[in-house]
């Protein structure tokens, strides 16, 4: 038998969860499905799992974890009756009412119906393409110094990207490695000022400009980055043992592709608010926001989407 909830939320980053403390204090009960622990693209806890220290959460003058703050947030919904269930959501029916979602592939019958839907399943990491990449994922080539970053005590890797995401793992990962080479394809960094400033005054960084990534070399594990100068076209190994790609993000939409409306871009068409082309499916975060994506505008959005549905919810006499 299904279970029925008023509120389905999909996600458990800071958009989900605080989606779920807002509907749950206003008592819609809602479902809340996190994710899986094996899965790098929808975890429990989202993005913000990888990360390190979180210096920009308004609320924590001396910065917070990005575990220990998606640990609050946790807490704080389930204190407030959220249902949080670590699973995944395999399929979505948003063309019936109510809307429907299993939780296994094999099921015929939903394992959840619901009467709204918040879409807030966030974003994963682009990758390059290049040849040795999907072959070395986990073999020396990693998207989180976080979780990797220890096994590279000692040697000589590169970070490939030139955004706040690239400059926090290459600082992070000075702490273990002997060096660290910054591969940017362009000549500026793209990354906020003072995440530059931490990044020149290391003495670990180098950068290694105007440089694209061409194949991940190594049979077993990285051996190297084959890469060429995009201004002369000359090609050149770069020998380092790890590497780290942190070149950005894209949308998980799986669950609602074919049936919301999608951005140029691949992200949720919300607006007004959390609203989607679709009645009764709001969208909360990284999933729709191609543009702030930061963990406060994640939340602030969750609290939108929270509100529009407790609305919407009660215009319909739900
Ligand atoms: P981003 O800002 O989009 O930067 C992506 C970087 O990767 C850019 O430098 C881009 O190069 C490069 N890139 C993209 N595709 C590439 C490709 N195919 N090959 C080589 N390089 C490629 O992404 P992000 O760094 O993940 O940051 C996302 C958002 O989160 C930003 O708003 C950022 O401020 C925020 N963020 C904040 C913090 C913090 O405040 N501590 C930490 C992490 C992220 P170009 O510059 O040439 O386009």
């Amino acid at each position: 038998m299904s279970d029925h909830t008023r509120v389905l939320i999909i996600g458990s980053g800071p958009a989900g969860l605080t989606a779920a403390i807002y509907c749950a204090r206003a008592q819609l009960s809602p479902i809340v499905i996190e994710g899986e622990p094996s899965s790098t693209s929808d975890q429990p806890g989202g993005q913000l799992m990888l990360t390190t220290e979180i210096e920009n959460f308004p609320g924590f003058p001396e910065g917070i974890d990005g575990p220990e703050l998606m640990g609050n947030m946790r807490a704080q919904a389930e204190r407030f009756g959220a249902d949080l269930r670590v699973t995944k959501v395999q399929r979505l029916d948003v063309g019936t009412r109510p809307f429907r979602a299993w939780l296994s592939e094999d099921d015929d019958e939903p394992s959840v119906t619901a009467d709204a839907v918040v879409l807030a399943t966030g974003a994963r990491s682009l990758m390059l393409d290049v040849p040795g990449e999907a072959r070395l994922l986990s073999h020396g080539l990693s998207t989180c110094a976080t979780c990797d970053g220890f096994f590279f005590r000692g040697q000589d890797i590169a970070v490939v990207g030139g955004g706040d995401s690239a400059l926090e793992e290459a600082l992070f990962l000075t702490r273990f490695a002997s060096s660290v080479t910054l591969v940017h394809r362009r000549d500026r960094l793209r990354a906020s000022k003072i995440m530059q400033e931490r990044a020149f005054a290391n003495e670990k960084i180098r950068f290694a400009w105007n440089t694209q990534v061409l194949e991940v070399l190594g049979e077993e594990k990285v051996s190297g980055l084959r890469v060429r100068d995009t201004q002369t076209s000359e090609e050149h190994i770069l020998g380092v043992t790890g590497v780290f790609i942190a070149i950005g993000h894209v949308p998980n939409t799986a669950l609602v592709d074919g049936t919301a409306d999608l951005t140029e871009s691949g992200y949720v068409r919300t607006g007004p608010g959390s609203y989607t082309n679709i009645e009764g499916l709001f969208a909360a975060g990284d999933v729709q926001d191609d543009h702030y994506r930061q963990a406060v505008t994640s939340a602030g959005s969750g609290c939108m989407a929270a509100i529009d549905v407790e609305r919407w919810l009660e215009a319909r006499g739900a």
